[in-house]
């Protein structure tokens, strides 16, 4: 299996990435990779750029050396009611949400019916298309339940290399849950949530992970340019206006 966009990438906007966005294109581009989402975190992590940083993605050209440079945010569920820390006005000016649980921003209160009702919210959020590292282990939620709704309202659950890495006690989740997309026949995508350039396109965990399951490579929506352009199609269109370098 060949995965052709890494879709969650952070940069120094960020404060604890340490690549500069051009800098991870380049790394894109090395690694033949068709697009690179970048997905810089959301207001309430610690160090995090605000608003006007996601509405202003749009100067970015929408290819850098050959490379689809999609404009997203890494936005925090930042309580049990499945809320997002950033507003649906700007939301509307990305072409790529990803919605993550940190522990730094979301209390762990290790309660597997409070995340249950936190993800069954997410997952009614038109502007969020990724699911981020939902294995971790202080917000362990009933699989069984959710990742159909998951697949009902079209979102993308993400298998994420670096959770093999610094989130290694969810690891036995990661493979439940992907097996539980499997089985429901839910999307998923494949990403390694790169905080510096030399891990951008490392995907060599969650990838055996998939072979181990045996999962389906159809439903990987970032391992085919024509099925992954295909969803971007499809999302709602973003208010986000391309200039034309
Ligand atoms: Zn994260
Ligand atoms: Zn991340």
């Amino acid at each position: 299996m060949k995965i052709i966009a890494d879709t969650h990438c952070h940069t120094t906007a960020s404060t604890h990435a340490y690549s500069s966005l051009e800098e991870m294109v380049k790394a894109a581009q090395k690694k033949n990779l068709y697009a690179i989402a970048i997905t810089d975190h959301g207001r309430l992590m610690p160090g995090a750029p605000g608003q006007w940083y996601f509405e202003n993605l749009r100067i970015i050209p929408k290819k850098i050396d050959g490379v689809r440079v999609i404009k997203g945010i890494e936005a925090n569920v930042c309580d049990y009611d499945g809320n997002l820390d950033v507003e649906d006005s700007s939301l509307g000016y990305l072409e790529w949400v990803i919605a993550s649980m940190h522990e730094i921003t979301l209390e762990p209160i290790c309660d597997i019916d409070a995340c249950t009702a936190a993800w069954l919210n997410v997952a009614k959020n038109p502007y969020v298309d990724v699911i981020g590292h939902s294995g971790v282990k202080a917000f362990k939620f009933d699989y069984e339940k959710v990742i159909p709704e998951f697949g009902r309202y079209g979102k993308l659950v993400e298998i994420n290399n670096n959770s093999f890495i610094i989130r290694k006690s969810g690891i036995e989740n990661c493979k439940k849950i992907a097996q539980i997309c499997k089985k429901h026949g839910v999307r998923i995508v494949v990403n390694s949530d790169a905080h510096f350039s030399s891990q951008v396109g490392i995907f060599d965990n969650a990838i055996s992970l998939l072979k181990e399951i045996d999962f389906p490579e159809d439903l990987v929506v970032n391992s085919d340019i024509d099925r992954f352009k295909s969803y971007l199609k499809s999302r709602p269109k973003t208010a986000l206006i391309h200039n034309k370098n």
